[in-house]
């Protein structure tokens, strides 16, 4: 009949214009990815679909034990009326659990859903604020998805250092190589220094973006030597960050460190395309990363400015701020620094993450 077949065309025609309704750009990977859980196949009820797309990727437990442990006891899976329209009800007691239990799900106060929308638009770096407005996700709830994912990038990005025997690590100091490597257009002050890690051995190089914590000019401390502060704070950076035996190559705003080599050193034995490789290109998308990062410092909006006028109060104000905001700093760099490894593909990587660090497998082999 006519009327249903405009209805279906309808529908399939809103279903794949989902990605230019979405107000952010999105890997066509991650894309196809975000489509295949969440196609409707009319079968059953969407919700039921998508539980079990995402048993099959490991994402939801396939089973649970029954809490009562009755030897008759026998969980399965049920159509209920409750937001995930289906939970675990065991056959022998009768005890009903919910269909997210033993997963990154459990507890959230949205829908399954939700949450995979939500996890793609941080995979996609999108906004937190664009989001969770698109998606309609309540900003407690938004704010915790996005905190875990960070935390669970974070945690990866720790576990690999840069370099390794015959490698070449670069450190360089931002701001203060901008007016080398790249003129600084933007109008935020600079309220941290980041201390910037390449490992040249990745095609598309490896970083790691450190924000200097005891920054000469947030902490006046007349009687502690700054460079020294600075020196030994680098200094265990590297030994954190880098593998033994790597060749690390300081660049000029750099504290010179015993066991490595400087940049001067190092470029005299490159030719031409290596020296503008290393003093440059290799930067390009480190720098990116720093100068968005200062868009979250609270610390230089005002009271930088405003530090002429009472300089005791907004002094110390500026202090607790700047400390504040270095590590919301490091963790967007961080975070951002784990999915620029990935590019497109990062949706799936991230969601094989959560399987293995909160879904909880087979529960019920033990019995
Ligand atoms: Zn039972």
């Amino acid at each position: 009949m006519e009327a249903d077949s405009t209805t279906y065309e309808n529908t399939y025609h809103a279903n794949t214009k989902v990605a230019d309704s979405l107000p952010f750009t999105i890997c066509p990977g991650n894309y196809k990815l975000y489509q295949d859980f969440i196609e409707d196949n009319v079968e059953k009820n969407i919700e039921y679909q998508i539980v079990e797309r995402l048993q099959q990727f490991g994402l939801l437990p396939n089973t649970v034990k029954c809490p009562s442990s009755n030897p008759d006891c026998n969980v399965v899976c049920k159509v209920a009326r409750v937001i995930d329209r289906v939970q675990w009800v065991c056959a022998g007691c009768g005890k009903r659990q919910p269909i997210r239990i033993g997963s990154f799900f459990f507890k959230l106060q949205c829908s399954i859903l939700q949450v995979l929308q939500m996890t793609l638009a941080w995979c996609e770096d999108v906004d937190i604020t664009v989001a969770l407005q698109h998606f309609d996700v309540k900003p407690k709830v938004a704010i915790s998805i996005y905190d875990r994912l960070d935390e669970l990038a974070i945690k990866e990005l720790n576990r690999q250092k840069l370099g390794g025997e015959n490698s070449v690590v670069m450190a360089e100091m931002y701001p203060d190589c901008l007016n080398r490597l790249s003129p600084d257009t933007t109008d935020q002050p600079h309220v941290h220094r980041i201390l910037m890690l390449a490992d040249t051995k990745h095609i598309s190089t490896y970083y790691r973006l450190h924000v200097i914590k005891g920054d000469p000019k947030n902490l006046h401390s007349d009687n502690m030597d700054d460079d020294e502060i600075l020196k030994s704070e680098v200094e265990m950076v590297l030994s954190n960050m880098t593998e033994p035996g790597s060749m690390i190559v300081l660049g000029n705003n750099v504290p010179s460190i015993d066991g490595c080599v400087s940049y001067q050193n190092l470029v005299q034995h490159c030719d031409v395309d290596m020296q503008r490789f290393l003093s440059s290109r290799v930067w390009r998308q480190a720098l990116t990363l720093c100068a968005a990062s200062r868009d979250l410092c609270v610390a230089g909006t005002g009271a930088g400015v405003a530090s002429g006028a009472n300089v005791g109060v907004t002094g110390a104000g500026a202090g607790v701020g700047a400390a504040a905001c270095a590590l919301a700093v490091q963790r967007y760099l961080d975070a951002s620094l784990y999915r620029l490894r990935y590019e497109d593909g990062f949706y799936d990587h991230i969601l094989k993450l959560i399987s293995a660090e909160f879904t909880e497998t087979s529960a019920s082999d033990a019995n």
